[in-house]
């Protein structure tokens, strides 16, 4: 049982480390099909608190939610020559139903762009019509070898978004826009600082023209892709004729965005933030931001720190916070707090006799640090500590990541810290793609993004960091799940 319960250590095994967090906290389990994941009901409600920003985040900005079909006709998937040669090795196609060979063989989405182009091909007709804001909410397949729960699995949640526009200039507006959404949400409410910027043309989303993405550092120096949004140029509208009458009476193309984040955030927060313990969770995505522990010795006892909790719990309710209370008599007070620690609530409320009597409670954060706090101040107490949890999760994070970053890295630095610990490699990069293959091969690192201008360091480097030719541009290297 004790052996069960434990948690391996990340400095022992941190890939261990983190299927141990997952399992104690109940966040997703293997299912009978390899490569899926049965999403728990702890780890869904992450997904819905995060469902629920990104989906007000979305709307904000002009997107309306519509939903497309899980088939789509194989033909489909051929139109876009990029596309198809992206995805065919992950697709899995459906031949056989309703007790026959099916005429037409029908696709499982790997993601959506050509159902949708098709449907957008018949609603756009003029200038008038766009621009086209549209976001799904769905499960995708992509047939995966190697898979991790939540970070790669065969079938995953996610959101895309579609858009149409009347010009380039705007549908990249929206693509660098719905970039800057996705950091925003994922600072803000996930606590998981990033670095953004474009993709080079190898990890560019089969048929874009230009792939921006986030990149987060996990506590093993690896980086999470944690979303990203893609300019498709008139890629997808000429493969599906997309056209609309331009104002002056000539027919178009139209240019097009898609982006999207998955469950896989789920992986980053839990690798961005857990300890030893267990998850630890930021409080603006905990599903229980509040566990109250009432703690008694007998029935007596029981029924005074019960009514108190109860109180407690509905004053907290009252003012938003999501809060519950543990009345299990079959476990001592020691192995509740265990437990709730380990699925990673970030404040737990002790309510014992003694409190009771003193009118306040324990207030324990699961970041380290207990006092107590009087029944007075209950709320404006509760709702402070969860602000100051937050913004201490985001900025450990960010000062291991810096702790973790070399600026004006060197061929043989990149050897090295590669070789070791890993981190992110800022340097100069040639642009070509020899490369980058030659760098991949001696240190398993890639290039992870280009990044914008916010996060490029003061001094452009002048050469490539493996070729000593003229850099293009700064590159970040890491190695990346
Ligand atoms: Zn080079």
């Amino acid at each position: 049982m004790a052996d069960k319960r434990k948690i391996t250590t990340r400095a022992d095994d941190f890939a261990q480390w983190y299927n141990d967090v997952i399992m104690r906290a109940e966040l997703a389990d293997y299912s009978p099909v390899r490569g899926c994941m049965v999403i728990r009901p702890r780890g869904y409600g992450i997904w819905e608190l995060m469902q629920g920003v990104l989906d007000r985040m979305f709307k904000a900005t002009g997107h309306q939610n519509a939903y497309f079909p899980l088939l789509i006709p194989e033909s489909f998937i051929a139109k876009e020559a990029q596309h198809v040669e992206g995805f065919s090795p992950q697709v899995a196609v459906v031949t056989r139903a309703g007790g026959k060979e099916l005429e037409e063989p029908l696709v499982i989405r790997p993601t959506s762009e050509t159902i949708i182009y098709s449907m957008l091909s018949k609603w756009i007709q003029s200038y008038r019509d766009l621009p086209v804001l549209l976001n799904q909410w769905a499960n995708i397949v992509r047939w995966e070898m190697r898979t991790r729960l939540f970070l790669r699995t065969t079938e995953f949640l996610w959101q895309e978004g579609h858009t149409a526009h009347a010009t380039a200039e705007e549908a990249e507006a929206e693509t660098i826009r719905m970039l800057g959404i996705y950091r925003q949400f994922m600072e803000e409410w996930m606590a998981m600082p990033v670095i953004t910027g474009e993709k080079t043309e190898s990890e560019r989303f089969a048929g874009a023209v230009a792939t921006y993405s986030c990149e987060a550092m996990m506590q093993d120096n690896k980086a999470l892709q944690s979303g990203t949004s893609h300019f498709l140029g008139q890629n997808f509208a000429r493969a599906f004729d997309t056209k609309f009458q331009t104002e002056d009476g000539k027919l178009e193309y139209v240019w097009s965005t898609s982006w999207g984040v998955s469950t896989r955030l789920i992986g980053g927060l839990i690798m961005t933030h857990s300890d030893d313990v267990g998850l630890v969770c930021p409080p603006r995505l905990a599903p229980t931001q509040v566990i109250i522990v009432p703690i008694w010795r007998n029935d007596e006892q029981k029924s005074l720190v019960t009514t108190a909790g109860e109180q407690i719990r509905a004053r907290l309710d009252d003012v938003g916070v999501r809060v519950d209370i543990d009345l299990r008599d079959d476990m001592k007070p020691g192995a509740k707090y265990f437990e709730w620690e380990a699925r990673g609530v970030p404040l737990r409320l002790e309510v014992g006799p003694r409190d009771v009597e003193g009118e306040q409670t324990i207030v324990a954060r699961r970041t380290g640090g207990k006092e107590p706090v009087k029944l007075t101040n209950l709320e404006s107490a509760v709702q402070t500590a969860l602000v100051e949890i937050q913004a201490t999760l985001f900025a450990a994070a960010c000062a291991r990541r810096e702790a973790r970053s070399v600026r004006e890295i060197t061929k043989a630095g990149l050897i090295d810290l590669m070789a070791g610990d890993g981190g992110f490699a800022y340097g100069g990069y040639c642009g070509d793609r020899e490369c980058e293959v030659a760098i991949q091969q001696e240190t398993k690192a890639t290039v992870r993004v280009l990044p914008d201008e916010e996060y490029r360091s003061e001094r452009a480097p002048e050469t490539c960091v493996w070729c000593g030719k003229p850099s293009i541009a700064e590159a970040v290297w890491a190695k990346g799940y």
